[in-house]
């Protein structure tokens, strides 16, 4: 089994350190910053051994360089958004053996945010930067609506018990908006309520299960009668299909922020 655990970065960025139990050895995903990450590395004599990359957004990539000037490890990311200091690009199809952590990992293609945003999954972990969030999902800055949704029913189909770490810690904010989508859900309050309370004791409230965001995320639910009539009343128009119903709730939650 993967441990994951955690350097936050920036206001609200988590870059994730994937080890094993009692082994010094670690994967370092969407290093923003270096210098969090090297102070991790010091303080837990840590051995990076591979740095994984989801997109080009500076706040996941940042911190390549300086890392790489102290470790010559091998950076895997997306074969087509210009990352320069990626060694290994890879994409959907491709699995990447860390054999020093004796873990594999498949690469999944989850365009919208941005057109090549790569996502990766291993023992029930994901890995998927800014397109899947906890209780939301990414803005679309240069995919369409259509690409997110199918990237979204592609994460979706993945077992239940998923972890989903995504790279910010938006729970809160993005509950907010889902309460105005599906005010009266029981799911949700409580899920209010637990994320309250998380961050009041100083917690992150990443990873969670993909079975919870399927309750209580917005943007995984858009073929339910009570998402789509709410996207109705937004839209004053019909919705035919999920991926019409996601379009509308995006550029809800869009209007809001
Ligand atoms: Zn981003």
């Amino acid at each position: 089994m993967i441990n994951v655990s955690y350097v936050p970065a920036f206001e609200d960025n988590y870059i994730w350190l994937i080890h094993k139990e009692n082994d010094p050895h670690i994967v370092i995903v969407d290093p923003g910053d270096a210098e969090p990450v090297l102070a991790a590395i010091a303080t837990h004599s840590y051995i990076p051994v591979a740095i994984l990359i989801t997109h080009h957004h500076g706040d996941h990539i940042g911190g390549i360089r300086r890392l790489t000037q102290d470790y010559d490890i091998p950076v895997y990311g997306p074969s087509n958004e210009g990352i320069g200091s990626i060694t290994h690009p890879v994409r959907e199809g491709d699995c990447i053996d860390i054999a020093v952590l004796d873990c594999t990992f498949d690469v999944l293609d989850v365009p919208g945010h941005t057109r090549g945003h790569i996502a990766y999954y291993s023992e029930k972990s994901l890995f998927c930067g800014d397109t899947l969030f906890t209780a939301g999902c990414g803005r679309l800055f240069e995919g369409t609506a259509a690409q997110m949704y199918q990237s979204l029913q592609k994460i979706a189909a993945l077992p239940n018990d998923t972890l989903v770490y995504c790279a910010h810690e938006y729970t809160l904010d993005n509950l907010k908006f889902a309460k105005v989508v599906e005010p009266d859900s029981a799911e949700l309050e409580q899920r209010v309520q637990d994320t309250l309370a998380a961050r009041k004791r100083g917690q992150p409230t990443v990873p969670a299960s993909l079975a919870l965001e399927k309750a209580t995320n917005p943007f995984l639910r858009c073929h339910l009668p009570n998402v789509i009539e709410a996207a109705e009343n937004f839209a004053l128009k019909r919705l035919q299909s999920g991926a019409d119903t996601f379009t509308v709730v995006r550029h809800w939650k869009d209007t809001l922020d």
